[in-house]
């Protein structure tokens, strides 16, 4: 009998439905394929979920998000919610899923794709072969810590505090996570930290270094963040794995991404000690293109494909969406935010066409 997956679809806003009917679609060939059964439910979040139910994550969203094995999302947000008050906004919306289902490492690949290496803004020499992992706290650090705010001192002046704290078991659930991911990868793992500085770091340097002794296959080294910005950018592929700390794994997360230039291919995962993980595109819902059918899908399809890989432990399949995604853009299709010359353009649907078939021959 097949195996049977229960998969909670949130579409979103903008161009959120059109990316994640290409995904559904997707999901269902590839689960012909290899004889994986998928039950799909669509839930509301974000702007959709605030004009249907008044608010941008409902209770039933989140018992039926928990209620299924994975979690695959497209995008949330537009101007018409901007004005909302913070409560009411589709982030707020996006913030309290991520916390109702205990996702504290984000996962986010930047990986190179041969066909399209002249979208990146680097050299093709230094970016040629770039296949990096960042794994990213996601519910600790200085996002989180207390004490927070805006507080006034004794002479009256104005201070702002935020407070970069992790206990020993926040460290190791996210180093955890960063080994078993090195260990799927190419088994090289670097830590980055600001330990010459911060306390807080020495006490994740320790830890990380410790856990290490557990996964003797994966090969440990230590960065200092500064250094680590300067040699993503100078020889990213020097990495493989790249495990960091909230705010740290914020911005290497977005250069690293930056080093592929294009935005509207590019996955990522979030995930718990326990299933279901949330799986998106790291763009959003480029509401200035929604309804047009000129989105790209691929990030929405390869987030699929991340899903199959860390949510479902189904690698081939996943293998063959992402095998599926290089053939169509080695036929030269493209969507419009990837066109160059010579290429062929494609919109949303078509784009998804192209997928099905390079899965189904
Ligand atoms: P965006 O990622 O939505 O768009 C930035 C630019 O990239 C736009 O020009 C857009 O057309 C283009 N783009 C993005 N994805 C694309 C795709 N798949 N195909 C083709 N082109 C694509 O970022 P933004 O404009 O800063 O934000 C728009 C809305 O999305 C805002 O409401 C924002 O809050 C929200 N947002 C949501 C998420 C999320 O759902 N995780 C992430 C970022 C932004």
């Amino acid at each position: 009998m097949a195996q049977q997956y229960t998969i909670t679809l949130l579409p979103g806003d903008g161009i959120g439905p059109e990316i994640m009917a290409v995904a559904r679609r997707v999901l269902e060939v590839v689960g012909q394929k290899f004889d994986l059964g998928f039950t799909f439910q669509e839930a509301l979040v974000g702007g959709a979920a605030i004009d249907q139910k008044g608010e941008p994550l409902p209770a039933e969203t989140l018992e039926t998000c928990k209620n299924s094995d994975a979690v695959l999302l497209a995008a949330i947000g537009g101007p018409q919610y901007d004005t909302l008050p913070r409560h009411l906004r589709p982030e707020t919306g996006l913030l309290a899923l991520r916390a109702g289902l205990g996702l504290f490492a984000n996962l986010r690949p930047a990986k190179i794709l041969p066909q399209l290496l002249d979208a990146s803004s680097l050299k093709r020499e230094v970016v040629e072969g770039v296949d990096i992992m960042v794994v990213r706290e996601l519910t600790g650090g200085i996002y989180f810590g207390q004490p927070r705010g805006v507080f006034e001192t004794e002479t009256g002046e104005k201070r702002g505090v935020n407070t970069m704290a992790y206990t020993v078991s926040e460290i190791d659930r996210i180093g955890r996570v960063a080994f078993e991911t090195a260990q799927k990868r190419s088994k090289r793992l670097c830590s980055v930290d600001k330990a010459n500085v911060l306390e807080v770091s020495q006490l994740w340097r320790d830890r990380i270094t410790a856990l290490a002794v557990e996964y003797p296959d994966v090969e440990l080294t230590h960065m200092y963040v500064d250094n680590a910005a300067m040699q993503l950018l100078r020889w990213p592929k020097q990495f493989d794995t790249i495990v960091t700390g909230n705010l740290f794994g914020d911005i290497l997360s977005d250069a690293a991404a930056m080093l592929t230039g294009s935005i509207g291919m590019l996955p990522s995962a979030s995930l718990g000690s326990a299933a279901p993980g949330l799986y998106e595109p790291v763009h959003g819902s480029a509401p200035d293109i929604a309804g047009q059918d000129k989105a790209n899908p691929l990030a929405q399809v390869l987030s699929a494909a991340m899903m199959l890989r860390y949510g479902l432990s189904q690698p081939t399949a996943a293998d063959c969406i992402e095998q599926a995604v290089l053939q169509v853009l080695d036929r030269n299709f493209r969507t419009a935010d990837i066109m160059s010359d010579n290429m062929t353009l494609l919109g949303c649907h078509a784009m998804g066409d192209a997928i099905v078939d390079a899965i189904r021959n």
